[in-house]
């Protein structure tokens, strides 16, 4: 691709990427393995989506931009194991297309990265694992750990489902044209450790947890939720009656929610 020529959309978070050490590194974060389907948003022009092809069985890449189509019409015609849409990831019925050996691997476009998480996250596909380079920030926050600033609701919800980590941060200048932040891929794997009836409640119970930060736990949810039953369960899980939302573990945020609801 002429670099120079293309005319970058930022409103479409077009940073791209060309180092081939990191594009390898990516692919290696991600686990991806001969046997696996891979799934990628935002192809741009298909550096990653060609790395991906080369290690995986097959790949299914999106990409909405239609003035990338003649660059990526060119990978496709190297990467036989390559399916293209052209068109809004989040438009797409993400359970309407059958993958065996799910992962995914991409360097997503930012002004949508939790939107694409939770669609991830809440479709039919049994993803083995879910790597995505995202701004740092974002991603210190979906990994964060009890009793730190950053640790709030996504933390919670991701952390319920997912071991989640960071695998490397990508410094700002690998990226074509350069953001304004670094970057980090982070990597969120499934775990079954909790048992969650109903996985909506659980959400809105930890939105409403966390809906005024300086507020003790107690205060956000007794405007939802039974006030003694709270109490109760704080009593029973060993927490002060004033202990705030970002001190409680996703284990206890998990028995919590299972004692009040
Ligand atoms: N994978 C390429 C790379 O690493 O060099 C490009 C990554 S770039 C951060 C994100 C890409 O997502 C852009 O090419 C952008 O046009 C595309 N994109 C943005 N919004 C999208 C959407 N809703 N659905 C599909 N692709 C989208």
């Amino acid at each position: 691709m002429e670099k120079q020529s293309f005319n970058f959309k930022k409103s479409l978070g077009q940073n791209f990427i060309f180092d081939t050490n990191l594009l390898n590194a990516i692919a290696t974060d991600g686990e991806v393995q001969k046997q696996d389907t891979v799934l990628e948003i935002g192809a741009g022009a298909g550096s990653l989506t060609k790395v991906l092809c080369e290690r995986a069985k097959n790949v299914i890449s999106f990409e909405i931009d239609l003035n990338l189509k003649p660059v990526l019409d060119e990978v496709k015609a190297q990467c036989k194991n390559l399916t293209l849409y052209y068109q809004d990831f989040m438009e797409f019925d993400l359970n309407a297309i059958k993958m065996e050996n799910a992962r995914v691997v991409a360097n997503i476009p930012y002004y949508i990265t939790t939107p694409i998480i939770f669609k991830l996250i809440e479709s039919k596909q049994n993803f083995k694992s879910i790597l995505v380079l995202i701004q740092k920030e974002v991603a210190e926050r979906f990994s964060a750990k009890p009793k730190t600033k950053d640790y709030g609701i996504t933390s919670v919800i991701l952390q319920t489902l997912f071991d989640v980590s960071i695998t490397r941060v990508v410094k700002k200048e690998c990226f074509t044209p350069s953001p304004k932040v670094d970057s980090a891929l982070v990597k969120l794997v499934p775990h079954k450790k909790y048992v969650i009836n109903n996985f909506d409640k659980f959400k809105q119970f930890v939105h409403t947890a966390f809906s005024m930060r300086r507020k003790t736990l107690v205060n956000n949810l007794k405007n939802v939720y039974d006030k003694q039953a709270v109490e109760t369960a704080l009593n029973e899980l060993n927490y002060a009656l004033n202990v705030r939302p970002e001190e409680i573990d996703v284990k206890n945020f998990v028995k919590l929610y299972n004692l009040v609801k």
